[in-house]
């Protein structure tokens, strides 16, 4: 088979020696400890972002502070790299499209189009073999009710577009909060899912290079608080024969997908034993924290690793270990967290800690029993 995967510019296989540019689309922690990772191994990261003050902005070689739909800033970002990378995926797919005309985008302009939309996506996850709660797209309040007579209440209604952290969502009980519900997500196009009842979510980072060859990290345990993670427990304690489950559809989905980088995938475990898929997203994740201090490679290396065209690197754990994310001003705990033995903590430098914002992570190894 003589082509790689779909990542935009032909012949763009070649590794990129160090020294080469990695770009970047996106300012926040993603890619602040992505462009660490590019670093670490020589390279340098050019940040596209729109917002002052990226966190990413601070450790990266280079800049660009300018809109997603600012062809000529875009055209001179993708100048100057040797191949582009997300690291949060409501990129706009033109913006992808843009660079891909000069720089391999990995992940490609397909694989960001289909996590942008949550209908696009389930159906996407049902292909590849993952089961989901039941679905149906919601185009005004009478689908809320069609959904709650048809899938059962309650049934979580979410946004198609720009959700995340439980925002852009709402869980409806009875058919007298449909109108309520459909203004208070903004009358925007929405999928309606029925509610799982489950035991507990897991999620998968699958990585792929530019040959094809995947490597999936194990699936890790998240436990949420107000729809934020909170805590990742890594690898996911006694999931027995799902765990493989996991990691085989995680990696399916990467290969159908077709893209270069790293597919986090998050799933729900049902009380029943089974597994659904909720969402994906084509960049590094939050529940894969833990391998900066417990895999062989991390998924920030890994994913820089994959985007320059270098071979991945080893996924395994080196030691069971746990990942909590400080949210707010529970990162002015710092001076506790570095006295304690064990304890290795990572801030993302960003300035204002409002409730709820994702300042940081610790991780630490857990004691075997
Ligand atoms: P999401 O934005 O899709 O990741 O949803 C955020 C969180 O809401 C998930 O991590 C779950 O804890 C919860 N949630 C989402 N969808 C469902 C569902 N269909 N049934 C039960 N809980 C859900």
């Amino acid at each position: 088979m003589a082509a790689g995967p779909s990542d935009g510019v032909a012949g763009a296989a070649r590794p990129v020696p160090p020294g080469g540019v990695l770009g970047v689309l996106g300012g926040g922690q993603l890619g602040r400890m992505t462009a660490l990772a590019a670093a670490r191994l020589g390279y340098r990261a050019h940040i596209y972002a729109p917002e002052a003050d990226a966190p990413a902005a601070e450790v990266a070689w280079r800049t660009t502070q300018a809109a997603y739909d600012d062809a000529a800033a875009l055209a001179a970002f993708a100048a100057s790299v040797d191949a582009v990378t997300v690291e949060f995926e409501n990129v706009p797919e033109v913006a992808l499209a843009t660079i891909a005309a000069t720089a391999p985008t990995r992940p490609n302009a397909a694989a960001l189009a289909t996590a942008q939309d949550r209908l696009v996506e389930k159906r996407f996850l049902q292909s590849v073999g993952f089961g989901t709660a039941p679905f149906m797209a919601v185009d005004g309040p009478d689908d809320i009710r069609a959904a709650l007579a048809d899938l059962g209440g309650p049934v979580v209604v979410k946004t198609r577009r720009f959700g995340y952290d439980g925002k852009g969502q709402a869980r409806v009980e009875t058919a007298s909060e449909a109108e309520a519900v459909w203004a208070a997500l903004g009358e925007a196009p929405s999928i309606a899912e029925g509610f799982v009842d489950f035991e507990r979510e897991i999620s998968v980072i699958a990585a792929r290079d530019v040959a094809g060859r995947v490597a999936c990290y194990p699936a890790v345990e998240n436990r949420h608080e107000n729809h934020i993670l909170r805590r990742s427990l890594a690898p996911a304690p006694a999931l027995g024969a799902l765990a493989g489950e996991a990691e085989r559809l995680a990696a399916a989905a990467v290969a159908a997908l077709d893209m270069v980088g790293l597919l986090a995938v998050e799933m729900f475990v049902t009380a029943a034993g089974g597994l659904l898929a909720n969402e994906m997203a084509p960049r590094p994740h939050n529940s894969g924290h833990w391998t900066m201090d417990f895999a062989e490679t991390s998924q920030f290396e890994q994913l820089v690793r994959a985007a320059m065209g270098l071979p991945l690197g080893d996924p395994s754990p080196t030691a069971p270990a746990e990942m909590w994310n400080l949210l707010g001003d529970e990162a002015d705990d710092w001076p506790r967290l570095l006295a304690t033995p064990g304890v290795r903590l990572h801030l993302y430098g960003k300035r204002e800690a409002r409730p709820g914002r994702k300042m940081g992570h610790w991780n630490r190894a857990l004691a075997l029993e």
